[in-house]
């Protein structure tokens, strides 16, 4: 299987770095092809404007999804958007690394996405949800939380974390036609031993080996 996998943390040593490494590694031993966006490390651009394009089709008023359809039809992305969108079409599975900022994605993985998602190229003209283009690709949150698991059920301190994940699981990927995988989250792994930190890992190899063959989760519906 083709998987690329997504890492938004600044810090290699922390813990969302150990589980893209143990992520790579346990994939690419069980035979997979694997490619990397390191957002950090690659000081990706995460402010999606006129710089996502190497031609406007309207110089003097800015209309990104516009420009979009006008890039795809000319093959106009910049380079840097170019090469994501080529990553984001090559894989069958794609995994996204991440720590949960305030109940979402760190903004240079926001911004990925603003930059990357262009419309034409990745949805739109009828193109949604199950006719997505996406349709039949999986894909996967890793993340991790600065709270306990506690905090995230349905009457917990912060509320249930399915349902703060499904402007990603619905919006993003739904959207543009992935099926969605359970979500895998470390929670609290600052507060862990080392050795429940290493469990934590372990458990992660394992659901990776699982999850190419897992059933999609239903997005709509909760
Ligand atoms: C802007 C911002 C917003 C936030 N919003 C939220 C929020 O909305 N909700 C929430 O719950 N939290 C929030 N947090 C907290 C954040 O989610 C957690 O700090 C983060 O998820 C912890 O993951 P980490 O990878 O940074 O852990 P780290 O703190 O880096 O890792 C924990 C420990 O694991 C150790 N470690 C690394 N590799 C290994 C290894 N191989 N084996 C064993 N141990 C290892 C590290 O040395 C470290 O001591 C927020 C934080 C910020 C900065």
């Amino acid at each position: 299987m083709k998987i690329l996998i997504v890492l938004a943390h600044p810090e290699p040593k922390s813990m969302n770095g150990a589980l893209f490494t143990t992520a790579i590694e346990t994939l690419q031993a069980a035979g997979h092809e694997v490619k990397t966006s390191n957002l950090y490390a690659m000081r990706f651009n995460p402010v999606s404007d006129s710089s996502n394009f190497t031609r406007l089709q309207n110089a003097t008023f800015f209309k990104q999804q516009l420009e979009e359809m006008h890039a795809t039809e000319t093959g106009s992305f910049a380079y840097d958007v170019d090469q994501e969108q080529e990553k984001v079409e090559w894989c069958d599975l794609m995994i996204w690394q991440f720590p949960l900022w305030w109940f979402s994605v760190p903004g240079i993985l926001k911004g990925w996405v603003d930059r990357v998602f262009a419309m034409g190229r990745f949805y739109g003209a009828g193109k949604y949800y199950e006719q997505g283009i996406f349709s039949g690709k999986k894909a996967l949150l890793s993340l991790t939380t600065g709270g306990e698991e506690g905090a995230y059920l349905k009457d917990g301190f912060n509320g249930d974390i399915i349902n703060m994940l499904k402007p990603i699981h619905r919006g993003i990927f739904g959207f543009t036609g992935w099926s969605v995988l359970h979500p895998h989250i470390v929670y609290g792994p600052a507060r862990l031993s080392p050795e429940a930190r290493e469990a934590e890992l372990n458990k992660w190899k394992k659901r990776l080996l699982q999850a190419v063959d897992e059933q999609p989760i239903e997005v709509g519906t909760y």
